[in-house]
């Protein structure tokens, strides 16, 4: 890569950086999780490594937290609140030890001693007192400037006001983190993802009257600038903290030797879940406050202290219960309800364990402590049991053989496909019998790429279920609008707008309705298939009476496994009911042969960003209804972009570089002759 392109890479993560950090710091509302952070800074700190050239003010090497927000006065710390180093293995923390002992010119086999404090995952503050009084309280800000919090901080009851101890020092910055207790976060409304976030939030408000309102804990560890101070190491100076009224944090422990530090961070690992805050790491700080001088810091963190933090995407936790959730096609899919636990900054309570033999080949029962992983967008999952913790009377877990929700019998079926036995167990009943399955057919059916009604997503479908006002799909369609004004959280103008959506979405292709049935194996493309196919609905619908279920072979792309999940649809009365009740109330457009010389003849589209009112499966639709194409990335073969809301920069950019047409939705209707 030449060096204009490297330089280019690494001012845009800092960018990057810059950007994730003003959402964490300043926002307390993160737009990223903490892995996807931390890599983030590890590739830049590479970058700096690799090149020596790159150098930046802005750099997660240099800076500590971000720059005070502007809603408070800003003030500067005597001495500097640093960030601290990271360690993720024991490697690092052997390197750790290697460079203190070098540093120090030390004998190899001289042993330190390190002060191991589980690291809160809160927000610090500094906290001065002169002579004695609480005097002024600031946040990190950016490690020399803080924002005067003085009057938040002073609603804090851990936070004594005054001290009168005889070797309290005349002047001194005691700091320490401030957090929510995870009992208290649970109170809370969820505006946060975490304690860490709602302690963060709620320590900077403007009214400190808000601050009071929430149960925010302090616990100290450390001091900045002090006058008077006469103790000589850090586990002394955590005594003297208690001694002078603070809270300190309990698992606290003076320790020597790598080996010892590891036993002892398995130790807490274990402990983690049971602790009523959030921990993500230990910090290790070598304990001998002269030794501590002589190291002194680095740019932008103290050479005698690391961080030795926990996966961000792993964490132990006890399996309370095990439930089982009955899908739409009534796959049966148990889920651990789990003690929650903070995993990379996202607290997590759920954790899938796929199906019956996922639990039978690990042996996974109720109470059983478990490693729980959770790794980008995916729904958590147990990783391992630790067979070591679990008590004696545990029972195996039985796999229900009847549906949990309808009673009726449940099957796995054999897979033609795969010539196995299915994996996962299903409820045999059919149509709307069973009630789990009911509302997750009427969840499908009016989601995003099926009726895509906006207004009634998957909470008020529940809602509305709960309240008898739906039961079957065509009831959405004669809903009883005065009752809905009436509930808690619905006004005039939401009722409106509900009503205004489903009425628009009474016109429908039959393509769309095909797929919104949910039957089983027929999907979009499937659904498309078989609407080209009937043309229109009542050639579909009367499909029970024609019997010619043999014909449907002969679409290429409809296979055996296909037919058999139609045969069986039709084969229930109630779904020949539903079909019957939304022939009534929608108004179902025709199958259009494909055409060969349409409006569109010809021409690529990929769209980026959200449009306003027409979803991704409908633009594709339109697209190919009218002879175009529709393609997955940016390359000279694409024609036009379409963009939408927030679209993806790097696809605009690739597009404009290549020359590539760029419209919004208003230009690609009117290229539809849709709107003049
Ligand atoms: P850090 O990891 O460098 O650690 C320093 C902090 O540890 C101190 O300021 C203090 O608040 C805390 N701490 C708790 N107990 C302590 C103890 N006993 N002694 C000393 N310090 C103690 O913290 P940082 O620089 O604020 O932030 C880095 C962390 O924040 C990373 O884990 C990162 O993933 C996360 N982060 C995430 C995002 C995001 O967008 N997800 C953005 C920024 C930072």
């Amino acid at each position: 890569m030449k060096k204009k392109e490297i330089q280019k890479k690494y001012n845009n993560k800092i960018k990057l950086i810059n950007k994730y950090n003003d959402n964490y710091y300043n926002k307390s509302n993160p737009i990223v999780d903490d892995k996807t952070y931390d890599n983030l800074k590890k590739e830049i700190l590479q970058l700096e490594i690799d090149y020596n050239f790159l150098k930046s003010e802005n750099s997660p090497s240099k800076v500590v937290g971000h720059k005070p927000s502007k809603n408070f006065k800003k003030s500067s710390h005597k001495v500097p609140m640093l960030s601290l180093g990271n360690a993720f293995s024991e490697e690092d923390l052997d390197n750790f030890e290697k460079k203190i002992k070098n540093f120090l010119s030390l004998n190899e086999k001289k042993v330190i001693y390190y002060n191991a404090e589980p690291k809160i995952d809160g927000i610090s503050a500094s906290l001065t007192y002169k002579k004695g009084k609480f005097y002024k309280g600031l946040s990190r800000g950016d490690g020399k400037e803080g924002e005067d919090i003085t009057e938040n901080l002073a609603t804090i009851n851990d936070i004594p006001k005054v001290i009168s101890s005889k070797d309290f020092p005349d002047e001194i910055d005691i700091r320490g983190e401030v957090f929510i207790q995870n009992s208290d976060f649970k109170n809370l409304n969820d505006k946060f993802a975490n304690p860490r976030n709602a302690a963060s939030g709620s320590l900077r408000q403007k009214n400190p009257n808000d601050t009071q309102k929430i149960p925010l804990k302090f616990i100290a560890y450390t001091f900045g600038y002090e006058k008077g101070l006469s103790v000589k190491n850090q586990s002394d100076f955590i005594n003297k903290l208690s001694e002078w009224g603070f809270k300190i944090n309990p698992l606290n422990k003076l320790i020597s030797g790598v080996k010892n530090l590891i036993e002892n961070y398995n130790d807490i690992e274990k402990k983690r879940v049971k602790l009523d805050f959030d921990i993500d790491g230990i910090v290790y700080k070598v304990n001998d406050f002269a030794m501590q001088k002589r190291l002194g810091n680095v740019a932008n963190a103290p050479r005698w202290a690391i961080a030795h933090k926990f996966s961000s995407n792993k964490a132990i936790s006890k399996i309370l219960d095990i439930e089982i959730q009955v899908g739409r096609t009534g796959a049966l899919t148990p889920v651990a309800k789990i003690k929650p636990i903070n995993i990379g900054g996202v607290v997590v309570s759920n954790a899938t364990l796929h199906n019956e033999d996922e639990i039978n080949r690990k042996d996974i029962r109720i109470g059983d402590t478990a490693v729980i992983e959770r790794a980008g967008d995916v729904i958590p999952h147990i990783l391992s049991i630790d067979i070591k913790k679990r008590s004696k009377d545990s029972k195996k877990f039985v796999f229900p053989k009847k549906c949990p929700s309808c009673g009726s019998e449940t099957i796995k079926e054999f897979n033609i496909l795969t010539k196995k036995t299915d994996a996962v167990r299903r409820c045999s009943s059919e149509g709307y019998y069973c009630e789990k399955i009911s509302i997750e057919k009427l969840k499908h059916f009016v989601s995003k790429e099926a009726f895509n009604i906006d207004g009634l997503g998957k909470k008020i479908i529940e809602d509305f279920w709960k309240l008898k006002f739906i039961k079957f799909p065509q009831d959405i369609f004669q809903l009883e609008y005065d009752k809905i004004e009436k509930l808690e959280g619905w006004g005039k103008l939401s009722v409106e707008n509900l009503k205004y959506s489903i009425n628009q979405k009474k016109n429908i292709s039959l393509e769309k309705l095909i797929y919104s049935l949910g039957i089983r194996h027929i999907g979009l493309e499937n659904a498309k298939l078989l609407s080209k196919h009937f043309v229109s609905f009542l050639k579909f619908k009367n499909l029970f009476k024609t019997n010619k279920y043999g014909d449907l072979l002969n679409i290429d792309g409809i296979g055996e496994t296909q037919v058999n999940s139609i045969k069986r649809f039709f084969g229930n009365e109630i779904n020949l009911k539903v079909l019957d009740e939304l022939e009534k109330v929608l108004i179902v457009k025709n199958a259009s042969p494909i055409k060969i010389d349409g409006l569109l003849n010809n021409k690529s589209f990929l769209v980026t960003g959200k449009l306003n009112g027409i979803s991704r499966a409908e633009v594709k639709s339109l697209i190919e209804e009218n002879s175009g194409t529709t393609v997955s990335t940016v390359s000279k073969k694409l024609n036009y972009l379409i963009i939408g809301e927030k679209p993806t920069k790097k696809k605009v950019d690739n597009a404009r570089q290549l020359k590539i047409k760029i419209i919004d939705q208003v230009e690609f209707l009117k290229m539809l002759n849709k709107i003049s």
